[in-house]
């Protein structure tokens, strides 16, 4: 939707198309890197409307609840994803993206230099199509990528909830499989969200017993569960996350977000990397259009070299500091250094973050 926005500024027409109808809550930890800041404020998309809490420190707990806090050196903002996304797409259709809303793409082609895009209802024809389909979709099955022939085990949870969280804090509480973050967005409400290993939820009859005999197993979760109010009737739910490589580029599709590479949610910035990618796809595809006689090729040589540049170093340090979480001994240690060794905890906080843009 990002993309559409800069695009219609420039006069390109764009057209969304999105499977569901805004507003919707999606499994997503809403905690937005300040580096996008200078970007969506230059946009006027900066959702000031909503006070987002401002969030400067970061709270760290082991499995058995040993804890540390540390200042965040950029910080960001809380904002849920039904607000913000909702918040974009009128946004954009003040910009004049066309929207096509509840309607699924099936199958995207290309041929002569032209896409055809089949959704449940229509074909459409495009110069450009960009995937921003997520993290995991239909289109991804159809096009055979190869992340999607690889099962993952990692699920998903997320509940709004009522309790007394510092509105500056976010906490990142392991358990064993897996790692809970918890934050405020706007109106006071708090996001919980964790990442979990579909065995966790295997081995109990529900995500209620799950949560007690595991998450519980860290005193500082059982106590957020125990005294907080669930906002929700039943939790969002994800399944089969992806933290594999994939290319930026494919089948000439240009790809931004999750769709592109998706870092692992502790590190609370695949947001502000999808944001990123949006406004460097945007510029080379204005800048493309712009020329006469279009080469789609050196667009997508471009796309791709700037993607790997900005964001694939990301990708692995995420997937990297990952292995500290979810077990006893390596969220212990992780805690220690936090505690003991603060330039290194420091260094792998930027190392999962980028500058201001
Ligand atoms: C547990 C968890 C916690 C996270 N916490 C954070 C966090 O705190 N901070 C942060 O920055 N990031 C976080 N992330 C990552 C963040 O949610 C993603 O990086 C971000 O949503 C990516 O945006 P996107 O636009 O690429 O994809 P999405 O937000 O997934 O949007 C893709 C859209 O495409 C639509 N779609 C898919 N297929 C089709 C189709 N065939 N036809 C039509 N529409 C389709 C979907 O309905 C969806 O609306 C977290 C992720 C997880 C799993």
């Amino acid at each position: 939707m990002l993309s559409a926005i800069q695009l219609a500024n420039a006069e390109i027409p764009a057209i969304v198309i999105e499977k569901k109808n805004y507003p919707f809550h999606r499994v997503c930890g809403e905690y937005i890197s300040n580096e996008t800041v200078p970007f969506l404020k230059s946009l006027n998309l900066f959702p000031e409307q909503y006070h987002p809490p401002q969030i400067r420190r970061f709270q760290l707990s082991s499995i058995t609840g040993k804890s540390q806090t540390l200042p965040l050196d950029l910080g960001g903002f809380g904002i849920s994803r039904y607000s913000f996304d909702n918040f974009l797409y009128e946004k954009a259709k003040k910009a004049g993206v066309e929207f096509f809303l509840k309607e699924e793409v099936e199958k995207i082609s290309f041929d002569q230099n032209q896409f055809t895009v089949k959704t449940s209802s229509r074909e459409l024809e495009a110069e450009i199509v960009i995937g921003a389909f997520g993290k995991r979709s239909k289109v991804d099955v159809q096009m055979k990528r190869e992340f999607i022939q690889k099962r993952s085990p990692y699920v998903g949870v997320k509940y709004h909830i009522n309790t007394q969280h510092p509105s500056d804090l976010i906490a990142l509480h392991n358990f064993r499989g897996g790692y809970c973050g918890i934050s405020n967005v706007e109106d006071g409400k708090s996001n919980l969200c964790y990442l979990t290993q579909r065995e966790n939820i295997r081995r109990f009859k529900n995500i209620r017993e799950m949560e007690e005999a595991v998450l519980f197993q860290n005193p500082l979760l059982k106590n957020i569960f125990m005294n907080a109010e669930f906002l929700f009737d039943k939790p969002e739910i994800i399944n089969e996350i992806s933290f594999e490589t994939k290319l930026p580029v494919e089948q000439h599709i240009l790809m931004t977000g999750d769709a592109a590479g998706m870092i692992t949610p502790l590190c609370g910035n695949g947001m502000a990397m999808g944001i990123h990618s949006s406004k460097i796809l945007s510029g080379l595809i204005i800048q493309h259009i712009g020329k006469i006689g279009r080469d789609r090729h050196l667009l997508e040589k471009k796309y791709a070299g700037e993607w790997k540049m900005q964001f694939r170093n990301r990708l692995w340090f995420g997937r990297q500091v990952q292995k500290l979480f979810g077990n006893e001994w390596a969220s212990n240690l992780a805690v220690n250094m936090a505690i003991n060794i603060r330039p290194l905890a420091n260094a792998i906080m930027k190392g999962t973050h980028g500058q201001p843009f």
